[in-house]
């Protein structure tokens, strides 16, 4: 029951840092809806998605929901609309029907 929802600058790697995996790894990174873990890839683990990163601060663990991811273009939700081959960086999507010839 928490409203607060965390920043975390993708860029910033000491503000990435203060976070981690389920099993204690900093190498993580967000993909839709989740987390993965490249550290948990190597150390071939069965599990290297996950949903919630745990504040290495506090122990508490926070969902992908209430996640504010920032890269150094913008929110990630809007840069990762570019790697599912939209335009959405520019355009919106209210009108998909519009194209230029
Ligand atoms: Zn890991």
């Amino acid at each position: 029951m928490t409203d607060e929802r965390r920043t975390i600058r993708l860029f910033d790697k000491e503000e990435r840092n203060c976070y981690h995996c389920p099993r204690g790894h900093v190498a993580w990174f967000p993909i839709k809806d989740e987390f993965h873990c490249t550290r948990c890839t190597l150390n071939g683990e069965d599990v290297t998605r996950f949903d919630e990163l745990t504040d290495s601060d506090t122990g508490e663990t926070i969902a992908r929901d209430d996640v504010e991811l920032l890269t150094a273009f913008g929110p990630y939700r809007e840069v990762s609309s570019m790697s599912l081959g939209g335009d959405g960086v520019y355009g919106t999507h209210s009108t998909p029907s519009e194209q230029d010839e």
